[in-house]
């Protein structure tokens, strides 16, 4: 069974994530003592320095460490002993983007991680709850789980709890002391209740108890899709986070700006997490998130209003080029691809539709067209829609040109070319702001430049 009253907490890692958060806990918490330990000396000489020299700066840090050192917060390099008086433990250790192998570039190098929960598992002597406080994949959890598992001693019992960082470099002191909420995953087993509660303990000392969310490990992917948006996108997973963690009523009007979305995984993992919502009795979270998603539709949605509306406001008979059909570029996946809806809205407007992608196979487009208008017979959809082997072909006749996968080569287009096969005025389309819209005019195209550039979305 778990303590339910830690008074002991250790933190391993003494980083930009490990120090802060677990000055703040020692300052919020003046009965718990709490150690930061790290494997390299001059940084732990450096929080320990006489003149609060400290290796990390963040506005108000300081004044933490100048309360609570030597009262309730030691920093040390003794990582043993750390782990065996302990009965908390945050491992916040680095978690470098991958150089090499699989994932080089993206993802979390959890060599760290691995390492420092051997070490767990090596020197523990009593149960422990053991906490993943990071900004790294849902898989952490699991992979510390099993480590642990295999390894511990007998009568040593681990509880692993994962509990995502939100805070933004430069304000994470104020993040800390004022965080919209904190997220704590755990097993949804007894033991494992018992460790989140003696978690969220910790943080009732100082966080109002309505923003302390328990929930299933499983929650935590759509938190993650997020980084992994983030990451395919160039967003920092940290303003995004702040700007929501802040106010959440920025995140719709901040997605609908810029992010948005597709693939197979990220819809799904918001509705979970609306589901999860749910279910935590947490409505105004729910519908939230639900936003998001509804979001996303209303992007596609206006995006096919617009070529309906800029065409004179019909384009029944109509010939409409689409280039691209995969959700994103270099994939023949087309999982949630935005090209669906929007050829779906094309032909329930009459228009005839010209595909052309150059890695989706044929049958798969068949088969994504057939099931999102699941009440026309496929043979009358093959009336309206062509399926074409380049992107020339796609636009001969064309009234209009709609991009809808950022594929280089559509870049690379003779666009001249392109403009004296197809129907005047020749319109285009540019969902993924791919085109140099200024070269385009000079061409003689019309669409895009006229209105502020309506991205149809990025996506992973
Ligand atoms: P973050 O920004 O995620 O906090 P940092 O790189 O700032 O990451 O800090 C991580 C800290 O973890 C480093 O100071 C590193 O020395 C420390 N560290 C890494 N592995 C271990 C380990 N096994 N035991 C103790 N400290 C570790």
């Amino acid at each position: 069974m778990a303590p339910v009253k830690v008074t002991k907490v250790l933190c391993i890692g003494a980083g930009y994530v490990g120090g802060p958060t677990c000055a703040v806990i020692a300052l919020k918490c003046p009965h718990i003592t709490v150690t930061i330990v790290d494997l390299n000396q001059a940084r732990i000489d450096a929080w320990n320095s006489p003149d609060f020299k400290l290796p990390i700066y963040e506005p108000g840090l300081e004044d933490v460490v100048r309360q609570c050192r030597g009262r309730n917060l030691f920093f040390s390099t003794d990582v043993e002993k750390g782990i065996q008086e302990a009965e908390l433990i945050f491992v916040s250790v680095n978690t470098p983007t991958k150089k090499s192998g699989v994932g080089a570039g993206f993802a979390a190098d959890l060599n760290y991680v691995e390492l420092a929960t051997r070490q767990i598992a090596a020197v523990a002597t009593t149960s422990k709850i053991v906490v993943e406080k990071s900004t790294v994949p849902c898989r952490t959890a699991e992979s510390m789980r099993t480590i642990l598992e295999a390894n511990s001693k007998p009568g040593c019992h681990f509880d692993i709890l994962s509990n995502p960082e939100f805070l933004a470099e430069g304000t994470a002191i104020n993040d800390l002391f004022k965080p919209d909420r904190v997220l704590i995953g755990s097993l949804q087993t007894e033991e494992g209740k018992d460790a989140c509660a003696a978690l969220a303990a910790i943080y009732a000392n100082w966080v109002p108890e309505a923003q302390i969310l328990t929930v299933g490990l499983c929650a935590f992917s759509s938190v993650n899709a997020l980084s992994a948006i983030c990451e395919a996108t160039g967003a920092n997973i940290d303003e995004v986070a702040h700007a929501v963690g802040y106010d959440s009523r920025v995140g719709p009007k901040f997605l609908k700006a810029s992010v948005g979305f597709g693939g197979s995984c990220f819809q799904k993992d918001i509705l979970n997490l609306v589901y999860l919502s749910e279910s935590l009795h947490l409505p105004e979270v729910a519908a939230y998130w639900r936003q998001v998603v509804e979001m996303n539709e209303y992007q596609k949605r206006r995006f096919s209003k617009r070529v309906v509306d800029t065409l004179f406001n019909t384009i029944t008979g109509k010939r409409i080029a689409v280039l691209g059909f995969a959700f994103k570029a270099d994939t023949g996946d087309t999982r949630e691809s935005a090209a669906i809806t929007l050829i779906r809205d094309f032909q329930s407007e009459r228009a005839f539709v010209n595909i052309y992608d150059p890695q989706v196979v044929e049958e798969q487009i068949w088969l994504d067209l057939d099931e999102a208008s699941p009440a026309v017979p496929l043979e009358n959809i093959k009336k309206q829609v062509k399926i074409c082997k380049s992107a020339l072909e796609a636009c001969r006749d064309a009234e209009a040109v709609v991009i809808a996968t950022e594929w280089k080569e559509f870049k690379e287009i003779d666009w001249s070319e392109v403009y004296s096969t197809m129907k005047k005025p020749a319109f285009v389309f540019d969902g993924r702001l791919l085109v140099d819209a200024e070269k385009l005019r000079e061409i003689g195209f019309r669409g895009h430049h006229h209105r502020p550039p309506c991205s149809l979305m990025k996506i992973r």
